[in-house]
């Protein structure tokens, strides 16, 4: 057994089918009497939902909702919602969403220390860690820090059902990407390994069926299952190349979270492959494959994702702007990053060329 360090984050999880009903008992759990209800503006109903739930409860009176979350948390809309929370007495969040809900949530925790309780809609893991990303003009920065992780996270597979299977698929992919890069953190640990293969099994048994039929609620409950072991991941250990290259690439030209994770994944991990050896066989076991690199491949076909950088808005000129990004301030990462190398992984995404092994 290696040394290793273990640092667990406080957290309450209520994993199931049917947990929203818990909502009232978990905001006075926490002694929260004037709740806001955070939701991005098509998931509004949602957020009704849990007002419903909450109508006359005894010493709860919602403070009602917001419904104007949205990607990258702007900083105009976090200065609106706090505003909100000023007016109304706000004494805690409830966020119903994806990413951009749960970082709006965190965005008003950062600024207010208020409790928040976090029910995720999407497989991206927000809700498990203590990064904030906030964008302001157009700049988007990202910090850790304990006041942002949510208090309470209730998973109900049921808000799942109406993920498009598209967005399933890269969402899933995204979860996965946390995982890959916690098996070989330079932080890693046991238990986190543990949880990442486990988490990467979960998602890449069900994702595939979901894609074919996304109300297969079994598969559903799997996928969130390792979702969340791939979220805890990413709140307990740094990440490498592959998210720093979708934090440059997403950052600069804009490109849908989810759709560049799932591009760059296979691509990242084929850059790292030479000096990552144990982790490339936990990835192979998770995912069923003998090499790691094809079984990403392979899950990629099955999910009918796209494949290419130039598909999803990136322009060729953007590559050599990326490559010079990525390179800078780079994360921590097993191999060293060399631009050349950097810029091939890229041009390859763009290109939606195969992942392989030969950087
Ligand atoms: P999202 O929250 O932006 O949601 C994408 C779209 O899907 C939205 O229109 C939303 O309304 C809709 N949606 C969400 N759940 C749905 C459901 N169950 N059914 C139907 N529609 C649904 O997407 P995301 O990928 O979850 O989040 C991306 C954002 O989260 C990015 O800004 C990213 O940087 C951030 N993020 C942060 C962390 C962190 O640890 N801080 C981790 C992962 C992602």
């Amino acid at each position: 057994m290696k040394p290793f360090i273990y640092n667990a984050n406080p957290a309450r999880v209520i994993f199931g089918s049917g947990t929203i009903l818990q909502i009232s008992e978990e905001v006075k759990r926490l002694g929260i009497k004037r709740p806001l209800v955070l939701s991005t503006p098509e998931q509004a109903k949602h957020a009704a939902r849990v007002e419903e739930l909450l109508a006359g409860v005894d010493g709860i009176q919602s403070a009602g909702q917001f419904n104007k979350a949205t990607m990258h948390t702007p900083l105009d809309v976090t200065l609106e919602a706090l505003k909100v929370v000023e007016d109304r007495q706000v004494d805690g969040v409830i966020a119903i969403g994806g990413g951009s809900t749960i970082g709006l949530g965190k965005a008003i925790a950062l600024k207010t220390d208020l409790p928040q309780i976090v029910l995720p809609t999407t497989y991206a893991g927000s809700e498990m860690t203590p990064i904030i990303g906030q964008t302001e003009n157009g700049v988007k920065t990202t910090q850790s820090t304990a006041k942002v992780l949510p208090e309470v996270v209730i998973y109900d597979v049921e808000f799942t059902l109406s993920l498009p299977s598209g967005l399933s698929a890269t969402s899933g992919v995204n979860a996965i990407a946390h995982a890959v890069e916690a098996l070989y953190a330079q932080n890693g640990n046991p238990v986190v390994s543990l949880m990442a293969e486990e988490g990467i099994r979960a998602l890449a048994k069900a994702l595939p069926i979901i894609v074919e039929n996304p109300e297969d609620k079994e598969a559903r409950s799997d996928a969130l299952y390792g979702a969340w072991l791939c979220a805890s991941c990413l709140g307990l250990v740094g990440m490498s190349v592959h998210h720093k290259l979708c934090h440059v690439l997403g950052g600069t030209f804009n490109l849908p979270h989810a759709e560049t994770h799932t591009i760059v994944l296979a691509h990242a991990l084929a850059y790292n492959a030479p000096n990552i050896p144990e982790a490339l066989s936990q990835i192979a076991r998770a995912l069923g494959h003998e090499n790691a690199v094809e079984g990403l491949n392979v899950l990629l076909t099955k999910l009918k994702v796209k494949r290419a950088l130039k598909d999803i808005g990136m322009a060729e000129v953007g590559i050599d702007k990326a490559a010079d990004l990525a390179v800078k301030n780079a994360y921590w990462n097993p191999r060293q990053i060399e631009k050349e190398g950097i810029r091939e992984v890229i041009r390859r995404a763009w290109a939606g060329e195969p992942a392989a092994a030969n950087i």
